[in-house]
């Protein structure tokens, strides 16, 4: 059983020392204790005494480590990406709060002496039992530690759970030889913009030219997790946010400059170009940057912007408090500044990007293992706000600098506007700087939303036993030997729901109650097909629907019904009557489309500001 833990103190010697990436995550840590601290207690609450197994979970946070270039722990005083940084700092203060056993790793060698010690990984690579013994007499004698007061090599691997991100995945393939295939069920992947099935399986992204820089890891998807819930293809780990108290607030709303701008841009780069901008902006406010800079201002800051350097994390948090404004010219993508910003009540303007910036037509996305397509119609309302979309959407696109942002909050602390139009750029500043705006943080971006949803998978995610993974059709019609379709046809005939007198319920997370099937129009993805409903794709439910009886049930007309290997289907495509249904599981996926097809697509309802989770799921 886990108990939620009272202080952080343990988890901050467990970090380690060394490096200014360690250093900045641990006074972020310090930092939010209290923060923490209420959430968990509120959360225990909340959760009633309900049981939750306390997991061994090895932390190997890979792009800090020498061996993968260690490119960003110097770069953490400069204003290298500190997201990242403020995302693992977050999870390792959850995983703790949530009373599991941490380790946490940030070499290779340390990783060696944690997870290749314990491993069968020699004797299993070989086949050599004798040099498996030998190995274990030496790693004895080397002082490696026992697995759990066994033998190093007749010991599993002593974590049930390992978070990663691409590089250490890398490495953990590299040193555990076969045994990484056996283990891989056990790994999570923080993966910013996220992973699509297509680009996941190797055989399918090698033959469809679905090309990657970041390998082809055949993991379940949901393996993958987000900074941003833009794919539900993925899981949504998300970070946290600064919450502020009533009398803050107040005092917020009481000092707030209406004539101040803070430019998102911690990095010179960013600046380059946006004198246009600029100008304008300087005719109205006064602007201030955190531009990290050795001797002098770089040439890229005007003279007439208050540049304050790179600043430390709660530093930053109190300009926010006084600006009226936080804008941004771009870059970088999806960062946490704009929520921390939206957080202590500034509103973000930054610019639409129309075509969306991707990996087909942009450089920064190009070779990242997804696509982040969709056809755009008009803009829809803000998502959280539980409204409908009736015209499509465009949220997992990169429509904006920060689509979370513009899709999820919106107006009025989210202005996302054309800035090639100078006219439509100054009205919106004028219009803002008149606006009275009360802090916001969503939900889920609260450490108490964060401490929830990682409960709920750690609790129900399960890779492993196969009985969670769906079952592959080998043969062409193996639906008709499944058990039959537990769905059926909603009273209006639109969408088939689950229906309770199938006289089965089947051991799913989250709980199949939730499930509606719905058919997307050709030009829509199934992520954009619940949406429109004010539903969300949930792809752990296709092998529910992935039947031939559940085309007949929406009564489509199928001449012929092929298994295939395709990220799109179950599909039908209409005009010549052909269905199809997914032969590799592991390619269900609510992204992609093509105008040939209809795609059945299967959605769930959502906690309202907790869009990972649906309303049965905790
Ligand atoms: N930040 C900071 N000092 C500054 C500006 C930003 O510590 O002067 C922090 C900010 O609080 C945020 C983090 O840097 O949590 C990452 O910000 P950003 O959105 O720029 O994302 P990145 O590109 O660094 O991943």
């Amino acid at each position: 059983q886990a108990a939620f833990r009272r202080d952080l103190a343990r988890l901050l010697e467990l970090i380690g020392t060394g490096k200014e990436s360690l250093s900045f995550m641990k006074k972020r840590i310090r930092h939010l204790a209290q923060q923490w601290l209420r959430a968990a207690r509120r959360l225990e609450q909340k959760l009633a005494g309900r049981q939750r197994d306390q997991k061994h979970i090895l932390i190997h946070i890979g792009f800090l480590t020498e061996e993968s270039g260690d490119v960003f722990s110097p770069r953490v005083l400069k204003g290298g990406p500190l997201g990242e940084m403020v995302q693992w700092a977050d999870i390792l203060a959850a995983l703790f709060m949530l009373g599991h056993s941490l380790r946490v790793t940030v070499s290779l060698k340390e990783l060696q002496r944690w997870v290749l010690g314990y491993i069968e990984v020699w004797v299993e690579a070989a086949g050599l039992k004798r040099l498996g013994r030998l190995f274990a007499h030496l790693t004895g004698l080397l002082g490696v530690p026992p697995g759990r007061g066994n033998c190093p090599l007749t010991s599993p691997l002593p974590f049930d759970l390992i978070y990663t991100d691409y590089h250490g995945l890398q490495q953990m393939k590299q040193h555990m030889g076969l045994s990484f295939k056996k283990y891989r069920c056990r790994v999570r992947v923080i993966d910013t913009f996220g992973t699509e099935p297509a680009y996941n399986h190797e055989e399918y992204a090698t033959l469809r030219g679905y090309r990657t820089n970041w390998g082809y890891w055949n993991l379940q998807p949901t393996q993958f997790m987000t900074m941003f819930p833009h794919t539900p293809d993925n899981s949504f780990m998300g970070f946290v946010s600064e919450e502020l108290n009533q009398t803050e607030r107040q005092l917020i709303k009481a000092n707030k400059v209406s004539s101040m701008a803070v430019v998102y841009g911690k990095e010179a780069s960013i600046w380059k170009g946006k004198e246009k901008f600029l100008a304008i902006l300087n005719k109205y406010m006064e602007i201030h940057g955190t531009v990290y800079y050795e001797t002098q201002r770089p040439p890229e800051v005007p003279a007439f912007v208050k540049n304050h350097g790179l600043l430390p994390q709660h530093e930053f948090q109190q300009l926010l408090r006084k600006a009226k404004l936080f804008i941004g010219f771009g870059f970088p993508y999806e960062g946490p500044a704009p929520l921390e910003a939206i957080a202590n009540g500034c509103v973000f303007l930054q610019a639409r990007f129309n075509p969306p910036h991707s990996s087909l037509n942009h450089e920064f996305f190009r070779g990242k293992p997804t696509s982040r397509e969709a056809t755009v119609s008009r803009k829809q309302q803000p998502f959280q706000q539980g409204l409908q979309d009736p015209a499509g959407t465009t949220v997992f696109q990169v429509s904006s600098q920060h689509p979370y942002a513009e899709d999820f909050i919106g107006k009025p602390h989210v202005w996302t506007v054309d800035y090639n139009n100078s006219e439509e750029f100054e009205a919106a500043i004028k219009t803002i700087m008149r606006t009275q705006v009360d802090p916001y943080l969503p939900y889920e971006y609260t450490c108490e939303g964060m401490l929830e949803r990682i409960h709920a998978y750690i609790q129900h995610q399960d890779f492993c036993t196969t009985s969670s993974v769906p079952p592959s059709p080998k043969t062409k019609s193996p639906a008709m030997q499944s058990p039959p379709s537990p769905l059926a046809l909603s009273p209006n005939s639109t969408h088939l729901v689950w229906s309770p007198r199938a006289g089965w319920a089947p051991q799913a997370w989250p709980p199949v109650a939730s499930l509606q099937v719905w058919v997307s129009e050709p030009q829509h993805t199934c992520t954009q097909t619940c949406r429109r409903r004010g539903l969300v794709c949930e792809p752990t439910f296709f092998r529910f629907l992935n039947k031939e009886e559940v085309f007949l049930q929406l009564s489509i007309v199928c001449d012929s019904t092929e298994y295939e290997m395709n990220h799109l289907y179950p599909a039908v495509a209409e005009n010549v009557h052909e269905c199809y249904l997914q032969k590799e599981p592991l390619l269900f996926s609510c992204a992609g489309y093509n105008p040939k097809y209809r795609r059945l697509c299967p959605c769930r309802d959502f906690r309202r500001g907790q869009v990972a989770l649906c309303r049965d799921c905790l």
